[in-house]
């Protein structure tokens, strides 16, 4: 990650201004600036890293904790219940501000966002073996 601050740090530091929603002393919410629907929030650390990968387990449980309490009352400012919670992680992924960040899109209409699965097969034995392989290095931390 570069020394450069991102437009996330720099909305940390005060330096840009932001719609504010919710902070605590390890994450801050804000609109999301070009947004996909109304409603539309960026859910940051403070931690300034750029991948989840990255994140200490501090700031990845102040996101995860925040994140219910944040939809509930997005749903009852906008009415929307359904939503997309959506982390671009990593360039290939979609990402293009390299601070860790999670979209919550109200899905209002089929406007703004728009996913597209392509789903393969799960070969049996190539499960057997990932899962054990993944398994082991959760065992290594
Ligand atoms: P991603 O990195 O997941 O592709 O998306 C970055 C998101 O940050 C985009 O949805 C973009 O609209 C939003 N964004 C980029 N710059 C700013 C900014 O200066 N302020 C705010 N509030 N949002 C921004």
């Amino acid at each position: 990650m570069s020394d450069e601050p991102t437009v996330f740090g720099r909305i940390l530091d005060g330096e840009l201004p932001c719609h504010r929603v919710y902070e605590d002393e390890h994450v801050l919410a804000f609109l999301d600036i070009n947004p996909l629907s109304r409603g539309h929030v960026l859910v940051i650390p403070r931690q300034r890293v750029a991948r989840i990968q990255d994140l200490d387990e501090a700031a990845a449980a102040a996101v995860g904790r925040i994140i219910p309490r944040l939809c509930r009352a997005i749903s009852r400012v906008t009415g929307v219940e359904e939503m997309n919670l959506l982390v671009n992680n990593g360039r290939r992924a979609g990402q293009e501000v390299m601070h860790v960040h999670v979209h919550l899109i109200p899905r209002t209409e089929d406007r703004g966002l728009r996913l597209q699965f392509a789903p393969g097969e799960l070969d049996q034995a190539e499960g057997e073996r990932i899962a054990a392989e993944i398994a082991r290095m959760m065992d290594g931390g």
